[in-house]
């Protein structure tokens, strides 16, 4: 990857213009990490870029980053350019600039805005080596005009602390704390984009106590108790687990997170489960055709709250016990109970259904059909 982005700046160099590697890849590729996409800043505009590209295609018009393809790779190239009268604290009005040292001097944090050229020389116009050395978030330049004009890079100091195991600078901090009612303006599908990569970084743990310090989550009063419960007794969890602990603190589903119809089936279930498991209310007819993913968030979340009732073992052994694992495997279906008590399409198909899921499921019937015919003849339910 890194081979083809060094062609791709030769090539912009051939034509007279100049070229970096920046951003991420950098930072990554300076602390010996994996990185998965390559920026390149130039000062070619972006018409140009495509001229000089044959596969490429404008990634974002505003943004001006084109998409250019070499050896099979894609990589994001964007115009020098600085970013000026932020709108709703995110969306900011964009210039071509002329040198490298403007166009950095727009980008979040000193580890971030470093640059290689073609020869893998480092560019630092902000200390980011000296603060990649010494494992530190800084903003570039003022922290409060820089977190206030974009308040995402709130959310991107605590990822990158998550991912780095980096301390956050203490003006950088102070900014932090003193921005974080902005977040409400940050939309929730970004939200959850960098919340939920946040959950899973490595050190997210250790990171967690500093967000909550930091007032990261008083905008998001059902998150901040989740994320308090969480504090007190960790465990690793995803952000859909987190956003059930929320609903389930607060008795309905949380609308601070943007949730699929999917998840806010699952988190619905979750919270059914941990109810049935607390009141010990578990059956067998609830353990045919459970989900053991919702089982696996129940009981996660309830050892967070210190109330683990029942362990994995013991709910997966109670379901190797059963006669059937699903309703499926009922040795009798609606047609046959249809047919039997020659029901046109009565509810009470169901009920017959339901019944004899119960009674296989219990033990009490074997699972034949000749068996569960009788057993359901015996037990006749008025129309
Ligand atoms: P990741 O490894 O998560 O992709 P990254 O640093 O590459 O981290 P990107 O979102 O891919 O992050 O952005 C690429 C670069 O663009 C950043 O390194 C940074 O220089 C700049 N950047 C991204 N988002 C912002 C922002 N909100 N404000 C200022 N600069 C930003
Ligand atoms: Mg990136």
């Amino acid at each position: 990857m890194l081979e083809g982005a060094l062609k791709v700046i030769k090539k912009f160099e051939d034509e007279k213009y100049e070229a970096y590697i920046v951003g991420g890849f950098v930072r990554d590729y300076l602390l010996d990490m994996p990185a998965y996409d390559i920026d390149i800043t130039t000062n070619c505009l972006p018409d140009e870029v495509e001229r000089l590209f044959p596969n490429s295609f404008v990634q974002s018009a505003k943004y001006r980053t084109v998409t250019v393809e070499m050896d099979g790779y894609h990589y994001e190239v964007t115009t020098y350019r600085s970013d000026k009268k932020f709108k709703d604290h995110r969306h900011p009005e964009t210039k071509v600039t002329k040198t490298l040292k403007q166009d950095v001097k727009r980008r979040d944090f000193t580890i971030n805005s470093l640059c290689l050229d073609s020869d893998l020389n480092v560019i630092d116009y902000t200390g980011g080596l000296i603060d990649l050395r010494d494992k530190i978030i800084r903003t570039v330049g003022n922290p409060m005009k820089r977190l206030s004009e974009d308040a995402l890079r709130v959310f991107r100091a605590f990822r990158f602390a998550s991912r780095l195991d980096f301390t956050i600078e203490n003006n950088t901090m102070n900014a932090i704390k003193l921005n974080t009612p902005l977040l409400k303006f940050i939309s929730k599908e970004r939200v959850r984009t960098e919340l939920s990569k946040t959950f899973d970084e490595p050190y997210f743990k250790k990171v967690l106590p500093i967000m909550l310090d930091a007032g990261l989550f008083k905008v998001y009063p059902d998150m901040h108790e989740a994320a308090k419960v969480l504090n007190r007794n960790y465990y690793d969890i995803d952000l859909i687990e987190f956003a059930t602990i929320a609903s389930y603190i607060k008795g309905e589903v949380t609308e601070e997170v943007l949730l699929s119809r999917k998840e806010i089936k699952q988190i619905t279930q979750t919270i059914e489960y941990i109810k049935i498991f607390e009141n010990r209310s578990l059956s067998k007819r609830f353990l045919l055709d459970v989900s053991m993913e919702c089982i696996d968030s129940a009981l996660k979340i309830m050892k967070i709250f210190n109330n683990e009732i029942y362990t994995k073992e013991e709910i997966q052994a109670m379901i190797d016990e059963l006669p059937i694992q699903s309703a499926k495997d009922l040795d009798i279906n609606g047609f046959d109970i249809k047919k039997l008590f020659k029901l046109d399409d009565s509810p009470l198909i169901k009920k017959y259904l339901d019944m004899a899921t119960d009674a296989v499921a219990g033990g009490y019937c074997p699972n034949k059909k000749a068996k569960i015919t009788k057993f359901l003849k015996g037990n006749k339910l008025d129309e």
